[in-house]
């Protein structure tokens, strides 16, 4: 099955790049330079992934994010510039997958869209219940967590702080997302909080806490877990 990706980038050698790259991949790929073209193809042909620039020249891919959202999961990997942080924090918490700073690379961007595939693809795939990454073990359906082999006592706040990364597991959480789910939509302002249990999280599964290979930290946007 071939499928389908829409690009949604006003930069016109951005969007000659990995028009042709997806398409060496084998994706069908479509391609709109604002919201409003975006916004026709998705009704014609919808997509099975969308690659999502910040900035269009009607509005913001925000609005994007918010339009597809209220009918679907479809996967949004979006696209921004670095200075850009805190309307891509915003693109995540309404909903988008991932993001990718400019410049990166093709493979950066493949490796992104396989995990909002798996996650969001289908309707078919199944809720992820194990996450397996050298020496670390989680099984959410037993609750248990081992590395090495061995089980690793957490306290419930750790495990369910480690339990939500795993079901994103390769994708960024926000802090805002983390701090809503596991804590409430009350504490989202309290990001010290995870900060002290990411420490004791990692002090507990890392090999070596000051070079996590597992919790990974997205510089002033969240935490990802490692899964290749
Ligand atoms: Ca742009």
């Amino acid at each position: 099955m071939t499928l389908r990706v829409l690009v949604v980038e006003d930069d016109r050698e951005i969007r000659a790049l990995v028009q042709s790259a997806l398409a060496l991949e084998g994706f069908e790929v479509q391609t709109a330079v604002t919201l409003g073209e975006a916004g026709a193809l998705l009704q014609h042909s919808p997509p099975e992934l969308i690659v999502l620039d910040l900035g269009l020249p009607d509005g913001e891919g925000l609005q994007l994010v918010q339009q597809v959202r209220r009918q679907s999961s479809l996967p949004i990997v979006v696209i921004s510039a670095r200075h850009q942080e805190a309307q891509k924090i915003a693109l995540l918490d309404a909903g988008a997958d991932d993001y990718l700073s400019k410049p990166f690379s093709v493979a950066e961007l493949l490796a992104r869209m396989r995990v909002a595939l798996r996650h969001r693809g289908t309707a078919l795939a199944a809720a992820v219940t194990t996450h397996t990454l050298d020496d670390l073990q989680v099984d959410l359906a037993t609750r248990t967590v081992t590395r090495e082999g061995q089980a690793v006592h957490l306290t419930p706040t750790e495990y369910e702080l480690l339990a939500r990364l795993v079901r994103s597991a390769g994708r960024v959480v926000t802090h805002r997302q983390l701090l809503a789910e596991v804590w409430g939509l009350e504490y989202t302002a309290h990001t010290h909080y995870l900060r002290l249990y990411m420490g004791q999280l990692r002090a507990k599964i890392e090999r070596d806490p000051a070079e996590p290979r597992h919790l990974l930290t997205e510089t002033g946007v969240g935490y990802r877990l490692a899964d290749e």
